[in-house]
């Protein structure tokens, strides 16, 4: 198994979870992150760091989608570390239905 990123963190993107991985397996694109699933080891620390809610193990069901991303674009996005700056408009967007089909981007982010 692994733990992914979802829906939830587009456009919120508060990185406190990249903070505390002790593997470095958080990848930025330019509004979200997602974890790589063969670097992750599985401790769970990230999860309740997020203060979007936007971890899961991939163990729940209905995250397939969620996978393939997570897979996908950790292998294109730079790694990153560090915490940034959050958007200034992240708060306007937690728990916005749907954010996938409106504001996901396939740019990467800076990294650190
Ligand atoms: S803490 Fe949550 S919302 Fe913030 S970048 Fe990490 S997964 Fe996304
Ligand atoms: S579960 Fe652990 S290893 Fe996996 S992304 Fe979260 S903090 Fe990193």
């Amino acid at each position: 198994m692994t733990y992914i990123v979802t829906d939830n963190c587009i456009k919120c993107k508060y990185m406190d979870c990249v903070e505390v991985c002790p593997v470095d397996c958080f990848y930025e694109g330019e509004n979200m992150l997602v974890i790589h699933p063969d670097e992750c080891i599985d401790c769970g620390v990230c999860e309740p760091e997020c203060p979007a809610d936007a971890i899961r193990p991939d163990t729940e069901s209905g995250l397939e989608q969620w996978l393939e991303i997570n897979r996908k674009y950790s292998e294109i996005w730079p790694n990153i570390t560090e915490k940034g700056d959050q958007p200034a408009d992240a708060k306007d967007y937690d728990g916005v239905p749907g954010k996938f089909e409106k504001y996901f981007s396939a740019e990467p982010g800076e990294g650190s």
